[in-house]
């Protein structure tokens, strides 16, 4: 995460929240009190900024198959995974009907 900023406004008897990050726009408009709608600021600009970039593959140049977002079952990180066969392992895999990401696999 780069740059990022939130702004705050009410609608009528609803807080909106809106956060740029990196120019991608969230906007959620749930609010009842001011200090929820800091909270989920809060915990959008967290689960952003600390989101792990290690699990993301490049797209594959052998073929068009599209990358898939996949979050690991144990501790819920996610990544940007190829769907096709090509290259090594993928860092977030199904074993035995659950995901798994590098860190959790049994
Ligand atoms: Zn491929
Ligand atoms: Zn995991």
């Amino acid at each position: 995460m780069e740059r990022a900023t939130a702004r705050l406004w009410r609608e009528g008897r609803r807080w909106v929240i809106q956060i740029d990050i990196d120019g991608a726009r969230y906007t959620e408009r749930d609010y009842a009190d001011i200090a929820d709608a800091c909270h989920a600021i809060t915990q959008i600009l967290r689960q952003r900024g600390e989101r792990p970039t290690d699990l993301d593959e490049d797209s594959c140049e052998l073929c068009d198959e599209p990358l898939d977002m996949l979050a690991c079952s144990q501790c819920g990180v996610d990544g940007f995974v190829r769907t096709c066969g090509h290259g090594g392992p993928r860092p977030i895999r199904v074993l035995e009907d659950a995901l798994y990401c590098w860190t959790c696999r049994p």
